[in-house]
C-alpha cells in the first residue's frame, strides 16, 4: 500500500511539473501564434427543447499549432491568463465571433443563430475599458448589442479589479450576460444578487446523471425553478443523450447544448446545423 501511495504521489507531482512546464513553453509561443494566426474559431449549437432546432450558439476557440496540432483551451488560456495575452486574444474572439454572427444573419435570415456566446475571462473582465472594447467591436462589426452574450463564471466575477462594475456596463449596454458552469461555484445563487444576470448556464455535472433519480436531479429542478423565478433563461450544458435532453425538457428546461445536439464546429461545417431539420 505504501508503494502504491508513493508511485501515485510522484505521478502527481510530475503531472504538475509537465503542466507548470508546458504552461511555460505554450505561454511563451502565444505571441507567435497571435501574430501568425494560428487561432481558429468553433461553433456550438445552442438548441431548443424538445425540437433541437438552433436557436443560439457558443463560440469556443482552438489553437492549430504547426507542430503540435489542435490544443484545447483549457491548456492554453490559463497560460495567456497569466502573461496578459488574453486581452489582446480575447478581443480578436470577440471580433471574429461577432463578425461570424453577422455573416450567417446575412447568408441565412431566419435560419440563422439568433445569439452569439463569447467566453470572457476573469483577466479580460478585470481590465477597465472593456466595456469599450466590447462596444467598439459591435460597432466595427455591425452586430446588434442584443445579440451578443458574454459569459463569465464565478472566478471571474470575483477576479478582482472591476469585474462586478464592467457586467453593470455591459448589461446597461444591452449585452446579455450568461452565469457559465452555474452552481459549480462557492456561491453561485449569491451571485445572482450581486451581478446581472440573464442566462445561467446550468453545468454538466449536473446533467450528467439526471435520468437517475438523485441528487442530480434534485438540483437540477432547483436550478430551474430559481431560474424561472427570478425570470432567467437557462442552459442545460453537456448534453449528450436523448434520455438526458427529455428529462431536462420534463423538469422544464427550454434550451439545451450538448454533443447529443452538435459539436463545436468550424467554418463552413457548421453551417450543417442552420440548414438541417431539428431532430425530433
Ligand atoms: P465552457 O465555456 O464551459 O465550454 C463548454 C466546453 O464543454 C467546451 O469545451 C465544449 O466543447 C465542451 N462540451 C460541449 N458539449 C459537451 C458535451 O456534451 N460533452 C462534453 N464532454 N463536453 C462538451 P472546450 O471548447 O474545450 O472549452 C473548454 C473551456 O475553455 C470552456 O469551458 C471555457 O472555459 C474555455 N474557453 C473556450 N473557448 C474560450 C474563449 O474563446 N475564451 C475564453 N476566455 N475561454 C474559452
Ligand atoms: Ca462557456
Ligand atoms: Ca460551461
Ligand atoms: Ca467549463
Amino acid at each position: 500500500a505504501a508503494k502504491a501511495v508513493g508511485d501515485t504521489h510522484r505521478r502527481h507531482t510530475a503531472d504538475l511539473d509537465d503542466s507548470a512546464d508546458e504552461q511555460a513553453r505554450l505561454g511563451a509561443e502565444l505571441r507567435t501564434a497571435l501574430d501568425t494566426g494560428q487561432f481558429r474559431m468553433v461553433y456550438q449549437p445552442i438548441v431548443e427543447l424538445p425540437c433541437g432546432r438552433l436557436r443560439a450558439v457558443e463560440a469556443l476557440v482552438r489553437w492549430d499549432h504547426p507542430e503540435r496540432g489542435l490544443i484545447s483551451p483549457d491548456r492554453f488560456i490559463p497560460a495567456a491568463e497569466h502573461n496578459g495575452l488574453i486581452i489582446e486574444l480575447g478581443e480578436w474572439i470577440l471580433r471574429t465571433a461577432c463578425t461570424q454572427a453577422v455573416e450567417w444573419q446575412a447568408d441565412w435570415g431566419p435560419r440563422a443563430p439568433q445569439r452569439i456566446s463569447v467566453n470572457v475571462s476573469a483577466r479580460q473582465l478585470a481590465q477597465p475599458g472593456f466595456t469599450a472594447v466590447v462596444a467598439r467591436a459591435l460597432a466595427d462589426t455591425g452586430l446588434p448589442v442584443g445579440k451578443l452574450t458574454v459569459e463569465v463564471t464565478e472566478t471571474a466575477v470575483f477576479g478582482g479589479g472591476q469585474a462586478v462594475q464592467t457586467l453593470n456596463e455591459l448589461h446597461e449596454l444591452g449585452v446579455r450576460i450568461a452565469l457559465d458552469d452555474f452552481g459549480t461555484g462557492h456561491s453561485s445563487l449569491g451571485l445572482l444578487q450581486t451581478v446581472p444576470v440573464d442566462v445561467l448556464k446550468v453545468d454538466k455535472s449536473f446533467v450528467d446523471n439526471i435520468t437517475m433519480a438523485g441528487r442530480h436531479a434534485v438540483i437540477a429542478t432547483a436550478l430551474i425553478r430559481v431560474s424561472e423565478g427570478l425570470g432567467l433563461t437557462a442552459v442545460a450544458e453537456g448534453v449528450e443523450t436523448a434520455e438526458q435532453a427529455e428529462e431536462l425538457h420534463r423538469l422544464g428546461y427550454q434550451l439545451a447544448q450538448g454533443y447529443h445536439f452538435g459539436k463545436p464546429e468550424a467554418e463552413p461545417d457548421f453551417a450543417a446545423y442552420a440548414v438541417r431539420e431539428p431532430a425530433s
